[in-house]
């Protein structure tokens, strides 16, 4: 792509509409690489503008940067590598019991998708009075030192990572938005829904359709995840069952 295409007027008019970004922020003559790079950045998110979710579209501005977290004492550190598939609101009672609070907040992303930045590794501890009803056990993940849960995976399923919102850094924090509010047959009686309704946040009074739920997106990377898991099982059974 040459920086002349990039600056075509019908260019620029296609991404302002597409994103709804004020672009002519991004043009600063002094920089051309910089703008380049801008407007790179804009032309991958205008692909996707339209197929993302109510927080994904939140996040446009910073789509092309990675989000942090850490524990209440920094000993943890960890970082996502793309947006969250999906950010769910948790009004069960498991999760006001988990949290602590009137619900659990979790952005959840693929296990490729996140990557422990510190030295120091979480804990992670399976809690069988915990387990869904197959029997699995939940993984919580916490800071051996201040015990903040940073992430847990729920039930059988290790490949997708529930991401405690609260632990992301503030400046991360500040994109996230629930996509879903679920299980709101148990929600506490002051919390009121109105506003996210209004925002076009779908409220569920159990579990919900993915397919009504995730963006086109989010569910094509959900495609990609299984492929992905369908692959490495069938490494695994090419090189046989290990011995321990
Ligand atoms: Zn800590
Ligand atoms: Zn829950």
């Amino acid at each position: 792509m040459s920086s002349s295409s990039l600056c075509d007027s019908h260019h620029i008019w296609s991404l302002k509409r597409l994103t709804g970004l004020n672009i002519s922020a991004y043009f600063a003559p002094q920089d051309n690489n910089k703008l380049l790079s801008n407007l790179q950045t804009l032309f991958v998110y205008a692909k996707y503008s339209r197929l993302l979710s109510p927080s994904q579209a939140s996040m446009s501005r910073a789509l092309s940067q990675p989000f942090n977290g850490h524990c209440a004492c920094k000993t943890i550190t960890y970082t996502l590598l793309a947006p969250p598939l999906i950010t769910h609101c948790c009004h069960c009672t498991y999760c006001q019991r988990e949290s602590g609070s009137a619900f659990g907040l979790n952005s959840v992303v693929e296990i490729y998708n996140f990557r422990i930045t510190s030295s120091a590794k979480p804990t992670v501890t399976g809690v069988s009075s915990l387990s869904s009803p197959s029997g699995d056990k939940h993984l919580i993940a916490h800071c051996p030192k201040c015990l903040t849960v940073l992430y847990a995976h729920y039930g059988a399923n290790r490949s997708l990572m529930f991401v405690k919102v609260g632990s992301l850094d503030d400046e991360s924090r500040e994109m996230v938005r629930p996509d879903v509010h679920i299980f709101t047959s148990t929600k506490m009686e002051w919390v009121n829904l109105g506003t996210e309704e209004e925002r076009g946040v779908k409220v569920f009074e159990e579990y919900y359709p993915r397919e009504e739920v995730w963006s086109q997106e989010s569910l094509k990377r959900r495609e990609r995840l299984l492929e992905w898991l369908e692959e490495k099982k069938r490494g695994e059974e090419d090189v046989g069952p290990k011995e321990d």
